[in-house]
């Protein structure tokens, strides 16, 4: 495969992540972008979504019932995944929130505290309203 044509495929890969909320996996971002790139391969898709992650241009969330998502939102913020339907959400908690928190962990170790990731695991608005039915 050319390098433009490559390149073509990352940009639709992002534009993509860009117009969405869902934080996709890599199957949802493939069938999508099928309609545009007959041609491509889920294989191919994998890969740019990696190689994105890599160069922190997106975020790879690895979750235990919704498989591997992706974000275009790479800005510190947390998120909640369904266990009922594997949905992934943006938790609406702010930076300042959170800080104190994350202070007394770097003052709780000697050593040094280079990154963290935290997911929160729950029931969805939509699967909560379900089982109370
Ligand atoms: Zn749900
Ligand atoms: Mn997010």
């Amino acid at each position: 495969m050319n390098a433009l044509k490559s390149s073509r495929q990352r940009t639709a890969i992002l534009e993509y992540l860009a117009n969405t909320k869902e934080h996709p996996t890599a199957d949802t971002i493939y069938e999508n972008l099928r309609k545009t790139f007959p041609n491509i391969s889920l294989g191919t898709v994998y890969r740019n979504l990696n190689l994105l992650a890599e160069m922190h241009d997106i975020i790879k969330i690895t979750t235990e019932s919704g498989g591997v998502r992706f974000d275009y939102d790479t800005s510190p913020h947390y998120h909640v995944v369904c266990s009922s339907c594997g949905k992934v959400e943006d938790l609406k908690i702010s930076e300042k929130a959170i800080k104190p928190f994350l202070e007394k962990v770097n003052q709780s170790y000697d050593g040094t505290i280079e990154s963290h990731s935290i997911l929160f695991y729950g029931k969805c608005k939509t699967c909560s309203d379900k089982d109370h039915k």
